[in-house]
């Protein structure tokens, strides 16, 4: 579908043009409509399926053709990165109008502070900022909020793990009640379900096949004993000069360093994220990364949902994801907008029968490999094995799910 045929503003489907979007994806076809329609929606959709340009192009459309004075519309995200990312993508949608939009985040300098508190003083259109200092600038008692209309999470169950529900009630406890609320989410968790309960009115609800992942992803495992897995992926590295991006997800930050250390050589660039670093650095990080300055990314799972980097290669996990849909998020940062990608992951025998509740998932099984004999032995596959009450207790999903999944199939989170 094209997006003419949502009846979008004349100005605004020039700039989508600009932005080189021909197609609305399924999320953006379902959603831009009942958007229009002043409901209240939930939404979730996998990351990378546009859910961005799902929320904003509504309402950017609702402020040309309406006009505006103050803020009215509020995107509360969970990072920092996410903020300046969404705000970019508005700045594109509204190059052809006067909408200002301004992105709140902390980490900066007193400049970047004073900037925000200028365009929150005089009423941005649209604000895109995270919790904790989007509450700052409202106690310093300048952010008159009267003219919000429109509030939108977005990547709700990231902002839930990180631990922003009391900020997120707070928040709104200043907005008008008469206000279009909607929640983005990945994934939807009962927290989630309270959560909306509590802020959202008789919303509509969409929900796009989150459990699969993008077509066009070549998926594999490589059963391996934990003490190989670095040398392993220093071969499966050293076995692609041709990719330029590489993407390693581990679920602690220590492993994060180990690996980094492990991989560290005079050849390419590897770099680590994770909470440890400043904000600034995390930023500078990721921009070395999307520019193929760096070669390898090493990452924690918390900082990298929802941040888009385009034509990653090989995504790698160093083990396998806690959470089934994790994993189907984590992959998808490759092979994005039809490209193929390959996704890789390090399944020792604890984590088998973690796979095994992936592929029930996925409904799909993924290729298993033994590590190269060179580089040592291999485990046999049996997901069964010693994980019995684990795997009982965390329960897959059965054949039946058709793809959609609620918060059922989701098993205890681990702490990152
Ligand atoms: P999500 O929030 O679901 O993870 P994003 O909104 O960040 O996804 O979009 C992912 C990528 O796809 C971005 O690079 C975005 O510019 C691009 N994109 C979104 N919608 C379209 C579209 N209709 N056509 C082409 N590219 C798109
Ligand atoms: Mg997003």
């Amino acid at each position: 579908m094209k997006f003419d045929e949502l009846g979008l503003n004349e100005s605004l489907i020039e700039a989508i043009d600009y932005m080189g979007f021909q197609k609305a994806t399924p999320i953006q076809q379902q959603a831009i409509p009942k958007i229009l329609n002043d409901k209240d929606l939930i939404a979730c959709a996998q990351t990378g399926t546009g859910k961005t340009a799902a929320f904003i192009l509504p309402i950017i459309h609702r402020l040309m053709k309406d006009g505006n004075a103050g803020i009215n519309t509020v995107v509360i995200v969970p990072t920092r990165e996410l903020a300046i990312q969404i705000d970019q993508q508005i700045q594109g949608f509204t190059y052809f109008s006067n909408l200002e939009s301004i992105a709140v985040y902390g980490g900066g300098d007193g400049d970047d502070w004073d900037e925000q508190r200028k365009a929150l003083d005089r009423g941005a259109d649209i604000v895109v900022a995270t919790p904790g200092k989007f509450i700052a600038h409202l106690n310093m008692g300048y952010m008159k909020l009267e003219a919000v209309r429109h509030v939108i999470l977005d990547e709700a169950d990231r902002m839930l793990d990180i631990g922003f529900y009391d900020d997120i009630l707070r928040i709104f406890s200043y907005l008008p009640k008469k206000r279009q609320t909607l929640l983005f989410s990945a994934t939807m968790p009962k927290k989630i379900r309270d959560l909306s309960n509590e802020i959202l009115t008789d919303p509509d609800e969409i929900t796009i096949a989150i459990s699969k992942p993008a077509e066009g992803v070549l998926q594999a495992v490589y059963l391996s004993y934990d003490p190989l897995k670095v040398k392993l992926i220093k071969r499966l590295i050293d076995d692609k000069p041709n990719y330029k991006s590489i993407l390693v997800f581990s679920s602690t930050k220590r492993e994060v360093n180990d690996i980094v250390r492990a991989l560290k050589n005079k050849e390419f660039k590897v770099e680590g994220i994770s909470s440890d670093l400043e904000q600034r650095e995390r930023e500078e990080v990721l921009m070395r990364f999307k520019s193929r300055e760096t070669r390898v990314l090493v990452a924690t799972d918390v900082l990298s949902r929802g941040i888009d980097i385009k034509d990653i290669n090989l995504v790698i996990n160093y083990n396998v994801p806690g959470d089934a849909e994790d994993y189907v998020h984590r992959i998808g940062r490759t092979a994005r907008a039809e490209t193929t990608g390959v996704a890789i992951t390090l399944v020792n025998e604890e984590d088998m029968y973690k796979l095994l509740r992936i592929e029930r998932l996925m409904e799909r099984e993924v290729m298993k490999l033994p590590v190269p004999p060179e580089i040592g032995e291999s485990p046999e596959w049996n997901p069964n094995a010693g994980s019995k009450k684990n795997f009982r207790g965390k329960g897959g999903r059965g054949g039946k799910g058709g793809g959609r999944s609620g918060g059922k199939s989701r098993g205890g989170k681990p702490k990152r």
